[in-house]
């Protein structure tokens, strides 16, 4: 989406948040201070003093401050090297966001130019078209070629961590950073010719999000929604996250000591509330995310069965 950033002194993110009073949103993301909804454009105003104007108009608005902009605007470049379907680079990718049961999993995968045609004869592709048989089944062979970082965050850490205010693209964020940061000192003294992440949060908001890191990961990271398909190494990486993430899910229900569904539908519900009259409220920490709006249903369902 077509964006500028400009930086503004407080007193005039005040003054623009007023002049935007008819179009506020009642909620605002972490960290800003004001986001407004306008008919032609977003806008939304961090606690850095940056302000982020976003889609249709964005550039009209923009320039209705820039003025008063003590730095010059940095117009952000969304477009990917047209080359990088065939550079070595390091492909980032995530897997349990949308999964009420199983860890948030993400891994960082190198991919070298030369491996590019032995990985598509190994199968790597889309690992939304692949079964999980099929996935176990390629990752169990890429894992011994590829350099990768994998980290898993259970869900009773994932609990602590937005309880105390992380939204899940900032954890998400977080993660990312770190598996990338991981695996850049694992394949030292080589290094990517570039990094690409699946896209799950715009780049000037992923960067917001790691305001407070260390070592935050900025040289020739690029950012693309449905980046399997751009880059085998997000493939890998996909395909060794969902390894990971089964693997964890299967010892998960194991320990449930029944079958458990992927996804936060309707049949997850059940099995939360199953697990409660089973096991105790108590152990939910350890097997849900508890944030997600299943958490309550679950709860229900076992008061009306108590009923
Ligand atoms: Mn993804």
């Amino acid at each position: 989406m077509s964006q500028v950033i400009i930086v503004q002194s407080l007193d005039t993110i005040e003054k623009m948040k007023n002049h935007y009073k008819n179009y506020l949103k009642p909620t605002v993301p972490p960290g800003a201070i004001f986001a407004a909804k306008l008919p032609t454009c977003s806008i939304t105003a961090y606690k850095s003093k940056k302000v982020l104007f976003q889609g249709g108009s964005y550039e009209k608005e923009a320039s209705l401050w820039e003025e008063n902009s003590s730095i010059k605007k940095q117009t952000i470049s969304t477009s990917l090297p047209s080359d990088i379907s065939h550079l070595s680079i390091i492909g980032t990718d995530e897997v349990g966001k949308g999964d009420f049961f199983g860890p948030l999993t993400v891994v960082a995968a190198y991919v070298k130019k030369e491996q590019i045609p032995l990985l598509k004869e190994i199968g790597v592709c889309d690992s939304k078209n692949l079964t999980d048989t099929k996935i176990i089944e390629i990752a169990k062979q890429i894992k011994e070629i590829i350099p990768f970082s994998l980290l898993i965050l259970p869900n009773e850490k994932y609990n602590e961590i937005q309880q105390k205010g992380y939204t899940q693209g900032k954890i998400t964020a977080i993660l990312h950073n770190q598996a990338i940061n991981h695996l850049l000192k694992k394949i030292s003294p080589s290094k990517p010719e570039a990094i690409l992440i699946d896209e799950f949060a715009k780049k000037e908001i992923y960067y917001n999000h790691l305001r407070n890191e260390k070592n935050i990961v900025k040289e020739n990271v690029y950012f693309s929604t449905k980046a399997e398909g751009i880059h085998l190494a997000v493939a890998a990486a996909s395909i060794l996250a969902r390894y990971a993430f089964i693997q964890k899910f299967d010892e998960l229900a194991k320990k449930a000591g029944f079958p458990l569904t992927k996804g936060a539908g309707q049949k997850v519900d059940e099995q939360c509330a199953r697990l409660i009259i089973s096991k105790g409220e108590e152990v939910l920490p350890y097997f849900v995310k508890l944030h997600f709006a299943n958490t309550e249903k679950a709860k229900r369902i076992v008061q009306r069965k108590n009923r």
